[in-house]
């Protein structure tokens, strides 16, 4: 059953309704972010709605790395000043971000958009594996970071990776357990994350 709304006249419902709908976002959270949009002005509403708006228009998967963007290639694949031997596989576009705040990898990224779970029913074409694949084909490159969540599914993810990778006679490293079992990537600390992407060793 969905809790009962406060007595408040419909838009502002509609709103208080959509904001609850969000992560970490409860009720009465919900209902603070509408009345204060309410007394805002009509110009920082409109800033929110275009930013929304924005976000589903403008943002697409680079064709090369499957990281979201709004350039394709994305900044990070374009970068020449990066190492383009080397790839790291993330689960999620928010990894990268974890990851490029420690300033500890160079390299260039794939994201797979989730993780291989047999329980959930996630195999290895609902992820963005396939473009991995292809990556791989041409040689470029030299060493592949697993930087999958330390949890059941992204060690699965990885052990999977590691068994198809290696026999292209690519060098697979897997990130040093720096990372508490369960830990997802985007929350965990910066030395955490540095101390982990350094004692990466072959699988
Ligand atoms: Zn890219």
């Amino acid at each position: 059953m969905r809790p009962a709304l406060p007595p408040a006249a419909g838009p502002i419902n509609r709103l208080i309704e959509e904001f609850a709908k969000l992560p970490g976002v409860g009720p009465k959270s919900a209902q603070r972010l509408a009345y204060y949009l309410l007394k805002a002005p009509a110009e920082q509403s409109k800033q929110l709605s275009d930013a929304l708006l924005a976000l589903k228009q403008e943002i697409t998967l680079c064709s090369v790395c499957c990281n979201v963007t709004d350039t394709n290639p994305c900044a990070i694949c374009a970068n020449s000043e990066r190492d383009h031997s080397r790839v790291c596989i993330v689960e999620q576009p928010q990894d990268i971000l974890a990851l490029e705040h420690t300033h500890a990898y160079k390299g260039l990224y794939h994201v797979l958009h989730g993780a291989i779970s047999p329980t959930e029913g996630v195999g290895v074409n609902d992820i963005h594996l396939q473009e991995l694949l292809d990556r791989l084909k041409d040689n470029q490159i030299a060493e592949v970071v697993l930087a999958t969540n330390a949890n059941l599914e992204g060690e699965q993810t990885a052990l999977y990776l590691n068994r198809i990778i290696t026999p292209l006679g690519i060098k697979v490293t897997r990130i040093a357990r720096g990372l508490p079992f369960g830990t997802e990537l985007e929350y965990a600390d910066d030395v955490t994350l540095t101390r982990a992407l350094e004692g990466r060793q072959v699988l």
